[in-house]
């Protein structure tokens, strides 16, 4: 009985195991890839760490991750002792404990998963996101796919990819802390196939330490060079915006694949767009803010978020305060718990009332969403990749405000190259909060983003479409790699 229903499942459903890091973003990023997956008939199972496993159940109610018959939740354990479910693990914490301990629990997953007895069928191919090196082990002893899949832009991937490269110049790390504020981090880097002169400073940020031991510096030149044993790597880009860039890691790297923006791909898809699954989202999120924006007039308001991981000082979130409250603008802000390093966000009562009745504030929200509402106006933002990715799709243009990692690439090439956004210097001064604000919402320059967006947003719609370059990429990873046989 079930050998035989095994066997009838095995001949028409390929199994796909998902193992997203374990971060919102890149878990948002993979489920929308695994829920297109799924949609075209795959066999899905879904690797979350028991951490946010707990997280989401919290959050989200204990049958958030019940699944579907062949969409499934599983979980592995991230090698950290328990701790506090309302707060975010530190990430190079988290980061150096996986790639030391998960390779045994995830070859032990995979080897349940494809054994007879388990009920589902035989494990394919398995998509990694690009800092879970530690899969490999088990798909080269299984002898199966590891995809690779990037959640960063491909330009903030190749930052990754030659810190090796920068740190055999002896350019990284920096000679001494005082490097971080000398001028040392301007120094030109003109030599990157495929990116355009930049400074030190605009490559992924983890290489900001004189620490020869730093633990994100160190994991990531690790991970960007075991990228190169993948069977294939997929991008949540797609060719247009990233050409040069895509072209040059073609060159350097396992075969790669821009199937990007992945939320607009499912459209398409029969049945695509119908999904009983959820989110995995860790916060809970306030969809009264939507009916807040029915009201408002068209482009009238910006939303602010700073997506799920930075921690700001009280000082800087003082400065945007009042930014937003000089700039006499109306906003959505979503302000995270623990946004504020060390304690709640406390916001003056002057501001309060300054503010009274053209601001909304909440703790979490639908992004894709907001974006798309038609009151939005602006979006100021960390520049994370999902962030930016999502404004270009919803032609919202940018006030940038990138933290780490790879978001002040991004923000670099959201306004010098797509014309798109500007930057709030890291330094973060009210003044300067209100006058960008102004110039985005209703100065000429913003008219000029707009339209330049505009453009942008109806290139991501083509390149997802059917014949569309992302379209066709997927039917393409699909075809040569997913489902190649052993
Ligand atoms: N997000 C959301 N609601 C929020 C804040 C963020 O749904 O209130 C989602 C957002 O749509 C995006 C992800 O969380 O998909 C954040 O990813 P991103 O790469 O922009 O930044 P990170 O959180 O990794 O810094």
């Amino acid at each position: 009985g079930d050998q035989k229903d095994r066997r009838e499942m095995a001949s028409t459903r390929t199994h796909v195991v998902c193992m997203p890091s374990p971060a919102q973003g890149h878990i948002n990023a993979m489920l929308k890839f695994a829920k297109v997956l799924h949609s075209k008939g795959f066999f899905i199972t879904f690797v979350n760490s028991e951490f946010n496993h707990n997280r989401v159940l919290k959050s989200k109610g204990p049958s958030a991750l019940d699944g579907l018959p062949d969409f499934r939740f599983a979980t592995i354990p991230d090698g950290l002792p328990p701790s506090d479910l309302d707060k975010n693990q530190s990430g190079p914490v988290l980061c150096t404990s996986m790639k030391k301990t998960c390779s045994a629990p995830f070859t032990k997953l995979l080897t349940a998963l494809d054994d007879p007895s388990s009920g589902v069928p035989p494990v394919a191919c398995v998509i990694s996101d690009f800092i879970c090196s530690f899969t490999l082990d088990a798909t080269t002893a299984m002898a199966i796919p590891n995809i690779y899949f990037c959640s960063f832009s491909a330009c903030g991937f190749m930052g990754v990819f030659y810190y090796k490269d920068l740190m055999e110049r002896g350019i990284i790390p920096l000679k001494s802390e005082e490097d971080l504020r000398n001028g040392y981090l301007d120094t030109a880097i003109d030599w990157i196939p495929g990116m355009p002169k930049l400074r030190l400073k605009d490559l992924t940020s983890f290489l900001r330490t004189a620490n020869q031991e730093d633990l994100m510096l160190n994991f990531f030149t690790g991970e960007g060079q075991a990228s190169l044993q993948a069977t294939a790597i997929i991008f949540n880009t797609f060719h247009e915006l990233e050409a040069p860039v895509i072209e040059a890691l073609s060159s350097m790297l396992p075969p790669i694949y821009d199937i990007g923006p992945l939320h607009l791909l499912p459209q398409h898809i029969p049945n695509g767009s119908f999904s009983p699954i959820g989110g995995v989202d860790l916060w809970r999120g306030d969809s009264s803010c939507m009916k807040w924006l029915d009201e408002k007039e068209p482009g009238s308001v910006l939303y602010v978020n700073f997506g799920s991981l930075i921690e700001i000082t009280n000082e800087q979130f003082i400065e945007f305060a009042w930014g937003l409250a000089n700039s006499g603008c109306e906003f959505l802000w979503v302000i995270r718990y623990d946004l504020v390093k060390g304690s709640a966000a406390v916001l003056p009562k002057e501001f309060c009332a300054e503010t009274n009745g053209r601001r909304f504030i909440t703790s979490w929200c639908v992004q894709e969403e907001v974006l798309s509402h038609a009151a939005i106006g602006g979006f100021l933002t960390h520049c994370g990749w999902n962030s930016t990715l999502e404004s270009i799709s919803a032609g919202v243009p940018m006030i940038c405000w990138p933290f780490f990692a790879d978001q002040q690439t991004n923000c670099k090439y959201v306004c010098s190259e797509w014309g798109i956004g500007v930057e709030i210097d890291a330094d973060v001064k009210r003044e300067e909060v209100a006058m960008l604000i102004k110039e985005v919402m209703e100065g000429e320059k913003g008219k000029k983003m707009k339209r330049k967006v505009l453009e942008w947003k109806e290139k991501a719609v083509e390149a997802a479409k059917p014949g569309g370059t992302s379209w066709k990429n997927l039917e393409m990873v699909i075809d040569k790699e997913i489902m190649k046989k052993k």
